[in-house]
């Protein structure tokens, strides 16, 4: 027997229909004699429309008031879910956030999880319920709802295991796992067994659209596995673990992409202590997130420093780095929206060499050229011309020996 927490996206649960689906996976587990623990998040569009009512109702809606309208649409899905289990004759009980306890600080629309307090949950599966707990909202310390940032129901479900130490956190979402690569631009993409929570982070772009972000993280510190797959259907969708838990380590796990970026360049900087700090603090003031950065050495005192943005703070960022060379004395700044990131990330890079090479020959075969590169230890990214974005994902894919059926 084991301790199962499962969660279902809003896909899942979109209507009454598809909350009885919901309920006849969560009674086989039940039935296998597993305790179970359900995380819901709203029907699919709900948290939209909610946020839509409250700008009808106020310009700027009060930001406790806006947590205690998003948190109803959790509250509808878990009172429906534990209504057709009893009406099953399976005993379920539904928990908002805080009934379950799970103690947030306050701030509103962005919580972050302080505390779980689990004495009910657990006094609950003593008595063999099958407990469903509102996901994506809590309280804070003084009973204020709060809510914990658009997906937050993932972060409350690995949460949730973490302080259950549950066996397994099953995310039951519209897509049936983690991909090699996009396979909307990569047909011979394929589905993924296991992946480690470091290569998860780095998957950012291709793992955020199916799980927050911010749950990965969770879960690695506390160690949960985390099973993403489809409510749709039987198959096993991907495990993301710990590398050590004797998953297999590929060398390469994934191609991701990254249209979202934009580049800017100052030329001949003066090499001088303090001026990275002149070029960098107004962008922090700014708010924009610095993602790669790249230094030249260069004779005669000078060298050229390039870094890349969002795109949507290009326009932002441009203005505040004339004001800064002309204060400093560099000689031009100019950038470049049409760029792209494409990366290849694998925990087994780190016991193989020559990654790299295998990278920078294959964009080379195809005339791409690199602009800039950057690495890690599980990660290595270069941005590259848009235009090539595609062909560069599909040839890395099959260089690293990811396609389909290879
Ligand atoms: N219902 C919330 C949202 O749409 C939370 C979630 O689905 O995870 O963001
Ligand atoms: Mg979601």
């Amino acid at each position: 027997m084991s301790l199962i927490v499962q969660k279902y996206g809003g896909t899942s649960v979109a209507d009454i229909e598809h909350i009885r689906n919901v309920a006849s996976r969560v009674t086989k587990t039940y039935d296998q004699g597993n305790d179970v623990v359900v995380i819901l998040s709203a029907m699919a569009g709900i948290t939209d429309r909610l946020i839509g009512m409250a700008r009808e109702a106020s310009e700027n809606p009060d930001k406790r008031e806006l947590d205690v309208l998003l948190a109803t649409g959790e509250q509808t899905t878990s009172a429906l879910l534990a209504m057709i289990l009893n009406s099953m004759d399976y005993p379920a009980q539904s928990l908002m956030g805080h009934q379950a306890e799970v103690v947030t600080d306050h701030c509103f629309g962005n919580a972050r999880i302080v505390d779980i307090r689990t004495d009910r949950i657990k006094e609950l599966l003593r008595q063999r319920h099958v407990v469903v707990i509102a996901g994506f909202q809590g309280c804070d310390p003084r009973g204020n709802i709060t809510t914990l940032g658009r997906g937050g129901s993932d972060t409350s479900a690995v949460a949730i295991a973490s302080a259950l130490e549950a066996d397994v956190c099953e995310i039951f979402t519209d897509v049936d796992g983690i991909y090699t690569a996009d396979p909307n631009i990569c047909e011979k993409a394929r589905k993924l067994k296991a992946i480690s929570y470091d290569e998860m982070l780095n998957m950012a772009s291709l793992g955020a659209k199916v799980l927050q972000i911010r749950s990965v993280g969770f879960a690695k510190k506390y160690n949960i596995p985390v099973h993403v797959r489809s409510s749709f259907t039987e198959e096993e969708g991907t495990m993301v673990v710990n590398e050590d838990s004797g998953m297999e380590r590929l060398v390469v796990s994934g191609v991701t992409h990254d249209q979202n970026q934009a580049r800017i360049t100052l030329k001949k900087v003066p090499d001088q202590p303090g001026v990275a700090a002149k070029i960098f603090t107004p962008i922090a003031e700014a708010g924009i997130v610095v993602d790669m950065i790249i230094q030249n050495t260069r004779a005669g005192g000078q060298t050229d420093l390039t870094f890349t943005v969002p795109r949507a703070s290009y326009k932002t960022a441009i203005e505040i780095e004339k004001k800064v060379a002309a204060e400093i004395g560099a000689e031009d700044v100019f950038g470049d929206e049409q760029i792209a990131k494409v990366s290849v990330i694998g925990v087994g890079m780190k016991d193989h060499s020559g990654v790299a090479s295998t990278m920078f020959s294959t964009l080379a075969a195809e005339n791409i050229n690199i602009i800039l590169i950057s690495t890690s230890e599980i990660r290595i990214s270069c941005i590259i011309e848009e235009k090539y974005t595609e062909l560069a994902v599909r040839v890395l894919h099959s260089a690293f020996g990811l396609d389909a059926g290879s």
